[in-house]
This record gives structure tokens, C-alpha cells and sequence, in this order.
């Protein structure tokens, strides 16, 4: 079986929901589960309304003309993708939610506040709402009828209560996965539930947090053991670059798990960081596709995340940014062993991850950057247990991913070079996969990537390697 997943871009209107269901059906025989984001844009209202609700008296309406904007919304979309004869079910369907969704606001609204706890009730409706459309429009009866049952994301992806940020508990929602969609795919139908959103076993409503969606693809191919989860969006795989940021970004064919788990963190912010864990553990190969210019199947290639091309020349495979990175230099205690304040510097990293970044370690002690103020508390206090703590300057990150870094010297010596003058450093040690460094101010920053990016893939610098087009 497989894992598809939609983000918000790729449901955004009944057109893309229609060129998705032609998607999902065209790989039918791949015994597909279906893993949808909110339709575009709709999280970020949401968040607005319940802010606004939260503001009081004055911002209500606000709050209330968002909710009729919304509803309008998913009402238009929905009847232009399910036929006539669904919209009892439809308008049913919609129509409680957004009663559930109108009571949450008005709790939101009395309280005068909003806690992550409420903010993560109200975040949920646009995946509910999603989910619930698509599994109507992909099931809708015709000629070549399937059966699309919606899963309720909150019965399936159990997770901790850390509101806005939350973590699966995998055994048990492995478990709950497994007896859920598992006779669904036996019997030929194709399940589909909604990303981002899950529930503590007490059944409070958590979110995973941004790009969260293609966390939970992750989560379901890794409790199914999916032979892929194919992450369908914008771009047709992943790139050099942010290609909204660089326009002569190219194609990578291919990344490691510690690659794409570097890019995210360095700032790519895609895939979400936290999608590459439960992939690697599980050995689920994950591929970033275009929902815009489906080739399906045969020719479907994309990006593969986890499927290293062992005989593919020497590279970079692409490059990040990351502003306004505070930067904090942890200095190792005297008498310290290395390997041990290295060790609790990196646990501090992991645990707060992707908000630290290790910008490089030497004799010294280690250089790290925080780019979330708001855990900034919470940081100091970890980091103060394992050494003294000073602060340098915000810079803008850009950061060069590549395995090959540490093994091919002359490629390292010749990205250094590339950045002269940006402050480069290669950075081996306490980074999931090697990295080059660079640090500039925010004012250089976009030339200066422009300038990186040109001079490293321009003229395929090392010969044919895993960049493309
Ligand atoms: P979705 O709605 O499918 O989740 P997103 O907008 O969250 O899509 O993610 C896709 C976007 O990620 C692309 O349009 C692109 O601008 C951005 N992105 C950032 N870095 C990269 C990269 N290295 N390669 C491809 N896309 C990237
Ligand atoms: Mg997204």
C-alpha cells in the first residue's frame, strides 16, 4: 500500500480537488490511503477568528465575518465537487461542523482568551472539514464507484499534550491505525483522513504543528508499512532552493532521511522536520510530487526522500536560509569532558527541535542559533545546565546540504570557496547531515544566496549528479 498526501494548495479549489481525485484514482491499484491538509489558507483564518473571538467585544465580528467567509467557502467548493444527489449528506455534514465550530468560538469568546488548548480545537476544523469534502467527492458514485470512508484523524493519531507542538504516542496510535485502516484496504476502499490533527488518549484535540500534515502521511506509512508515502504538492520534488526565493532553482533526485531532515530544520521547512523520524525508523522511501503536472505511475519520479543513488557523483544537493537567527555560544565548563558536554548540548537540540540549529563545535564549546524568542526561556534553562551561555548577534543562516561533504574533501574545499566572504564554516559533528554554513546579514542575505546558488549549480560545477533540469 501507499500514503498520499495533499497539502493545502493542491485542495484549494474545486478544480484541484477534481485533478486530485483523478490522482487518487489513477493509483488505485497501489491501495492507497488518503492524508489531506486543510483547503489553502483556511488554518491561518482560523487562527485569525479565534483571536479575534478571543480579543473581545469590539474584534467579534471579525471573528464572525472570518467564520461566514469560511463557511461560504467550503460550501461553494464542496457542491461544485460532489454531485447533486450527495448534498443532503454534504450539507449535513458541513453544516455540523461548523455548529461545532461556531460553539468553540463562542466558548473562545466568553473565556476572553486563547489557550494553545483552544487555539488547537479551533486549528482542527479546516482538516475536518477537508478530509470530511474529499472523502465525499473521491466516493461519489459513477461509472467507476469507489469507497472513500472518512477516517477521523482524532480516533487514529494519539498524541502527548503539547497543544500547537504535539507528539505521537506511536505504539498506541500504531495500533489504533492498524485496526482502522487496515480492513478498509483489504476490502479494496480507500480510507481518507485528515493530516495535522490528532487527540490525546483522553480525546482533546492537539495539532502537530506547521506542515504538520505531512508528519502524519509519515505516521500512517510508518504504522502501515506503505512501500511510499508520496507527499503531493506545488513543486515537482524538492529543490536547489526555495524556488519562490531563487528562480533558477533545479530538480534533486534524490535525499537522504539526514539530508531533508538538515534542509527542514535549516529552514526549507519542507518537508515538516519531524516526517523524516517515523520514515527513516520504518525504512519508508517518502517522494515529493507535483499535484499540478501529475505524470502518474510509470513515469512518476519527483524527489525520493530515503533512497540514496549510491553511484551519483559528488554534490551539493541544496541550499537553505534562515533569518534572523539569534546566535548563542554555549562554552564547554572546564574539566568537562567533550564527549559529554557535547552530548547534552545535542540533547538540548534534539528536544527543541527545529527552534535550535548547530552552527558549529570546536575546542571551545558549541555555536548554536535560536530562531523561536518565544521558547527562548525555556532554552536558556536547558542550555545553563550544560554550560555558560553567551550571546552574539543575529545573522541570517544559509546553510549548503550534502553527505558528500564529509567525504569528498575537494567538493568541501571548493563550496568554501564559492563562499568566500560570507562567513562559511563546515560544520560535521552535531548536525544530522553535513553541512557548509554561511553567515551574513539579513540586508546581503537574498544576493548572497542568488550568488551561492549560481555559482554551485549553474554549470553542474561537479558533473552529472543528482540534480536535474
Ligand atoms: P503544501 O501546501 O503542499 O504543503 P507548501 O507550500 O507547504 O505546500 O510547500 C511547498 C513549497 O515549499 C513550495 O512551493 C516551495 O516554495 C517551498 N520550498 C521551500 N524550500 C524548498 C525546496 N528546497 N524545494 C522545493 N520546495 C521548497
Ligand atoms: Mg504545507
Amino acid at each position: 500500500m501507499i500514503v498520499l498526501k495533499f497539502g493545502g494548495s493542491s485542495v484549494d479549489s474545486a478544480e484541484s480537488i477534481e485533478r486530485v481525485v483523478g490522482i487518487v484514482r489513477g493509483l488505485r491499484h497501489r491501495r492507497p490511503v488518503v492524508v489531506v491538509s486543510a483547503m489553502a489558507k483556511t488554518t491561518r483564518h482560523l487562527l485569525k477568528c479565534a483571536d479575534a473571538a478571543a480579543a473581545g467585544d469590539l474584534d467579534l465580528p471579525t471573528a464572525w465575518a472570518i467564520f461566514e467567509e469560511l463557511r461560504s467557502y467550503h460550501l461553494g467548493v464542496a457542491h461544485a465537487v460532489v454531485p447533486d444527489a450527495g448534498h443532503r449528506v454534504l450539507d449535513a455534514m458541513i453544516g455540523r461542523w461548523f455548529k461545532e465550530l461556531h460553539a468553540a468560538i463562542e466558548r473562545i469568546a466568553e473565556a476572553g482568551r486563547l489557550t494553545p488548548r483552544s487555539a488547537d480545537e479551533i486549528a482542527s476544523f479546516g482538516e475536518l472539514l477537508s478530509s470530511s469534502v474529499f472523502s465525499l467527492a473521491l466516493g461519489r458514485s459513477g461509472d467507476d464507484a469507489v469507497e472513500a470512508p472518512w477516517i477521523d484523524c482524532r480516533q487514529v493519531l494519539v498524541t502527548d499534550d503539547s497543544f500547537n507542538r504535539a507528539q505521537p504516542i506511536y505504539d498506541e496510535t500504531e495500533a489504533r491505525m492498524r485496526k482502522v485502516f487496515l480492513p478498509h484496504l483489504a476490502a479494496g476502499r480507500i480510507p481518507v483522513v485528515g493530516g495535522y490533527v490528532g487527540a490525546t488518549v483522553d480525546g482533546v484535540t492537539t495539532t502537530l504543528g506547521k506542515e504538520g500534515s505531512d508528519f502524519s502521511a509519515a505516521i500512517v506509512g510508518a504504522a502501515l508499512g506503505a512501500e511510499e508515502v508520496q507527499i503531493w504538492t506545488d513543486v515537482d520534488g524538492m529543490m536547489t532552493a526555495d524556488p519562490r526565493q531563487v528562480s533558477g532553482a533545479r530538480k534533486v533526485r534524490t535525499l537522504s532521511f539526514a539530508e531533508a531532515l538538515e534542509l527542514s530544520c535549516s529552514g526549507a521547512k519542507k518537508p515538516h522536520y519531524g516526517t523524516l523520524g517515523p520514515a527513516n525508523r520504518a525504512g519508508v522511501p517518502i517522494r515529493i510530487l507535483s499535484s499540478w503536472t501529475p505524470h502518474l505511475e510509470s513515469t512518476a519520479e519527483g524527489t525520493v526522500i530515503g533512497q540514496r543513488n549510491p553511484s551519483a557523483a559528488p554534490t551539493i544537493k541544496s541550499i537553505t536560509c534562515r533569518d534572523n537567527a539569534r546566535r548563542i555560544l554555549v562554552h564547554a565548563p572546564a574539566g568537562t569532558e567533550r564527549a559529554a558536554f557535547l552530548a547534552s548540548v545535542l540533547e538540548v537540540v534534539d528536544r527543541f527541535r527545529p527552534a535550535l540549529l548547530v552552527l558549529g563545535v570546536d575546542n571551545q564549546g558549541i555555536e548554536l542559533a535560536l530562531d523561536r524568542e518565544d521558547r527562548m526561556f525555556e532554552i536558556h534553562s536547558a542550555l545553563g545546565h550544560a554550560g555558560a551561555i553567551h550571546f552574539a548577534p543575529s545573522r541570517t543562516v544559509i546553510t549548503l546540504v550534502s553527505e558528500d561533504l564529509a567525504t569528498h574533501p575537494d567538493l568541501a574545499a571548493r563550496v568554501l570557496q564559492a563562499a568566500e566572504g560570507m562567513d562559511p564554516r563546515l560544520v560535521v559533528e552535531g548536525v544530522a547531515a553535513p553541512c557548509i554554513r554561511c553567515l551574513v546579514s539579513e540586508e546581503t542575505a537574498g544576493v548572497a544566496l542568488a550568488a551561492l546558488h549560481e555559482r554551485i549549480f549553474a554549470d553542474n560545477l561537479w558533473g552529472p549528479g543528482e540534480v536535474v533540469e
